[in-house]
Formats: structure tokens, C-alpha cells, sequence
């Protein structure tokens, strides 16, 4: 009998981030509600959906007599035990191969982009949904007005002595207790770490996140809960939360002092740039490189970290708030504030210094492209060169949902 090794998705640590079907350049990975699969049919092995998977979900393999069908695969709690033998192992090319496959893919399909030359070493996937670390609640607070629509909350995780090494811009993952109607676990929530790696409280082995309360009337007008949001912005300090992670080894900072950092975010897409110029202030605030920031919300009440953000000097950061639903006012995104910069963005794009992240909703990934596109036209430069150097070069970083 002649076995096969088929390329699947770990349902227990796959976080649904959507990653691997957007970098797929075959269009080989498709999902349901549940569960993120692989088509046999369609896959060749080349292995460019493996490094940007935060989790290594991805990284599964299975010998079979016969492929795994889709139908199977959706109904999967956990891998057949068969697959977990074979996970990572004879997986797939040699290293050399495989940077070769993800320069391609890089070039093609807009796949994995390098961290910051300067960033520091990240850790990832030291805890896992069968071995969580547990943290302590420290401190859960409302950062939307008492009035707003959006209840946002800051939540303070203490990991006590157990290490738990996190750098901005990564992400945890939250296991939020008790199973769903077919008596499974949940899904892991992922959420970006909002505080500088050294601590929310410095110097404390803690973190921070910032969670939106999921809340939505679908189309017959039945409210859906959001089951993670829902628990994580209900936490009391005290609680005990089981968390995993961390991920991520690209959207990181640069670390070097020259470094212009232009963050572009909506809503709570602002908690990595949290973390970020948090980092800044506290260990380099007379750094020559400059944090450019445009952050984009319904209103000011609606805004995460509004206040504290308003109260940090113009020389640690330039801030551009774009508010779209102010009575009265024109509705602005964060694009229309950077058309406003232009001059200052041009400059920026022509330094071998600048880096670029965007983060938070996807739909807002094509109006800040177009914007820079546009900015480019403006001032005489070729923003699909540019786009493709910063790309190559770790100074382009997109995380979108
Ligand atoms: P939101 O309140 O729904 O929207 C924030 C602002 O973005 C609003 O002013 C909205 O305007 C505007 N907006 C809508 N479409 C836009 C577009 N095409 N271009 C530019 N701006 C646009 O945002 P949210 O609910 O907080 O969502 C944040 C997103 O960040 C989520 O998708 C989340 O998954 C993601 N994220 C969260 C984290 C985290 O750690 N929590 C980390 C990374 C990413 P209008 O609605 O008035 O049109």
C-alpha cells in the first residue's frame, strides 16, 4: 500500500486568523464556521502558508493510503492521531527550498514579510491549548465612555513567576471556558498584546489587551454574543485565565532609535501601537526617528486610549485622530488624515528608516494603499516600487481582520 503525505490544518492551536488562506497561492485552504482545511486536490506541498501561521497550526502532516476529504476534515475536534505522529516530520522541502518557495511567494502573492532587521528575537508557541499558562486578572477597565455604543475594555493579565516573554506587536491567545452547543471546546480568542514587552506595570511579569464586547443582531434580528469577547471584557480581577501563545514573529518593532514609525490603525486595532509607543517613551523618548500615528474611530468617546494618548508630548508622537460618525461633522478615516500629511508621508517613504504598519479592520487595508498610492503620484514616487522594497526589506507590516 503506497502512503501519502497530506498537508493539514491542527484544529486544537489553529486560531482562525484567516492567514493561510489569504497566502495560499494555489487557493488551497477554504474553512467553515468551524474549522480551517486543506484541499488535497489542490495543495502542492510548497509550503509558502507556513511561516506567516502564527499558531503552526499549519504545519501538520499526515501519511495516508488515501487523502483526507474536506468533509472529514471540518469535522474534526483534534488531528487522527496518525497525523500528530507525522507533524513536522520528512514535512516537506529542505530549508534551502523553503526560503526559495517563500521569496516567491513573497514576490506573488503578497506572503511573508521579514520582521524589522532590527527587532529583537521574538518567543512564540511556548504555551499551547494543551499546556496553557495561567495568568491573574490585575485589572479590567472600560476605555470607552460610559455612553458609547463600543464597550472596549483594557484587561491586565499577571503571569506571576511563570515567564511568559512577549514583544509589541505580538499576539496572545485567551481559551475561554466551557464547551459550544456540540459539546466542544472554544476556540482560541487571539488578541494583540497592548503593553511594551518590560510590562503593562513596568517591570512586572504582566500584560495588557484591548477587547471589544462582541454584541450583534444577525439578519432575523437575534443578538449574537461574542463568546471570547464576551468573557474577557466580563473578567474580575482575580480571575484565573488560561492563555497561549505568544505569536507572531513579524509585526514587530524596530528597535534601532532612528527608526520612523507610521502606525495606521481603527478601533482596537490600536492595541500594538499601545505597546509601541509605550516602548518609545519609556526607553528612547529623544530618539531621532519620529512615530507618526493616524487612528481612526466612530467618535472621541468611541476611541480607545483617547485620553491618555492626548496627554503624550508632540515630540514622542504625531498623532492624527480621524473620527467617522461625529453629528455634524463629515464623516473621516484615517486615509482622508493621511492625504492630509502627504508632504510629511512622502518624506517619510523616502528614508531607509521608515516602517509602515497597519492594523485593525480589513476593509480599511485598500483605502490606506490607495492613499499611499496617491501620495506617491503626488510627490513623484512609484508606490509599487516602494511597496515592494518596504515589503522585502520588514518595513511593511499589515494585520487586519
Ligand atoms: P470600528 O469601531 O468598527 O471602526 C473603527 C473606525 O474605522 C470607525 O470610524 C469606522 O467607520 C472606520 N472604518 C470602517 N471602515 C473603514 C474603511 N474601509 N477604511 C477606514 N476606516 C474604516 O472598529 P473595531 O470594531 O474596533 O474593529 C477593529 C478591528 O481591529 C477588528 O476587525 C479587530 O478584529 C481588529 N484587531 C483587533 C485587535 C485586538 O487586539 N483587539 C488586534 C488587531 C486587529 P464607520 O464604521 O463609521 O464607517
Amino acid at each position: 500500500m503506497e502512503l501519502k503525505r497530506q498537508h493539514l490544518i491542527d484544529p486544537v492551536i489553529c486560531i482562525r486568523c484567516n492567514t493561510c488562506e489569504e497566502t495560499c497561492p494555489v487557493n488551497a485552504i477554504t474553512h467553515d464556521d468551524r474549522n480551517y482545511v486543506v484541499d488535497a486536490s489542490i495543495c502542492n506541498n510548497c509550503r509558502a502558508c507556513v511561516p506567516p501561521c502564527p499558531t503552526g497550526a499549519i504545519d501538520s502532516w499526515l501519511m495516508s493510503s488515501r487523502p483526507w476529504t474536506l468533509e472529514e476534515q471540518f469535522s474534526w475536534d483534534d488531528l487522527p492521531p496518525e497525523a500528530k505522529l507525522e507533524e513536522g516530520l520528512e514535512s516537506g522541502p529542505e530549508p534551502a527550498e523553503v526560503t526559495a518557495i517563500i521569496d516567491v511567494a513573497t514576490a506573488s502573492t503578497g506572503g511573508r514579510v521579514p520582521p524589522p532587521f532590527s527587532a529583537a528575537h521574538p518567543y512564540v508557541n511556548v504555551y499551547s491549548r494543551e499546556s496553557p499558562a495561567t495568568a491573574r486578572v490585575a485589572g479590567n477597565f472600560r476605555l470607552t465612555d460610559p455612553d458609547a455604543e463600543s464597550d472596549i475594555h483594557h484587561v491586565v493579565l499577571d503571569f506571576g513567576i511563570r515567564p511568559f516573554p512577549v514583544l509589541e506587536g505580538q499576539s496572545i491567545g485567551i481559551i475561554p471556558p466551557g464547551v459550544d452547543d456540540k459539546g466542544r471546546p472554544h476556540n482560541i480568542r487571539l488578541y494583540s498584546v497592548a503593553s511594551p514587552r518590560d510590562g503593562e506595570r513596568p517591570h512586572h511579569n504582566n500584560l495588557a489587551v484591548t477587547v471589544k464586547r462582541v454584541r450583534a443582531k444577525d439578519d432575523s434580528g437575534k443578538l449574537i454574543e461574542g463568546i471570547g469577547s464576551n468573557y474577557v471584557c466580563d473578567l474580575k480581577k482575580g480571575d484565573q485565565v488560561l492563555v497561549t501563545g505568544p505569536f507572531g514573529d513579524t509585526f514587530l518593532m524596530p528597535n534601532h532609535p532612528e527608526a520612523n514609525i507610521v502606525m495606521i490603525c481603527t478601533g482596537t486595532g490600536a492595541a500594538p501601537f499601545r505597546g509601541f509607543t509605550e516602548r518609545r517613551r519609556r526607553k528612547a523618548p529623544d530618539a531621532a526617528g519620529k512615530l507618526l500615528l493616524f487612528f481612526g474611530a466612530r467618535t472621541p468617546g468611541e476611541l480607545p486610549y483617547c485620553g491618555p494618548l492626548m496627554k503624550l508630548p508632540p515630540s514622542l508622537i504625531d498623532v492624527n485622530l480621524a473620527y467617522s460618525r461625529v453629528p455634524g461633522e463629515p464623516k473621516q478615516y484615517v486615509q482622508d488624515k493621511m492625504r492630509e500629511r502627504d508632504t510629511d508621508l512622502a518624506a517619510l517613504l523616502k528614508s531607509e528608516h521608515s516602517y509602515i504598519y497597519i492594523c485593525g479592520l480589513k476593509g480599511m487595508e485598500q483605502g490606506v494603499e490607495e492613499a499611499l498610492s496617491d501620495i506617491c503620484r503626488l510627490h513623484d514616487l512609484n508606490w509599487t516600487e516602494i511597496r515592494a522594497q518596504l515589503r522585502r526589506e520588514g518595513r511593511y507590516h499589515v494585520e487586519t481582520y
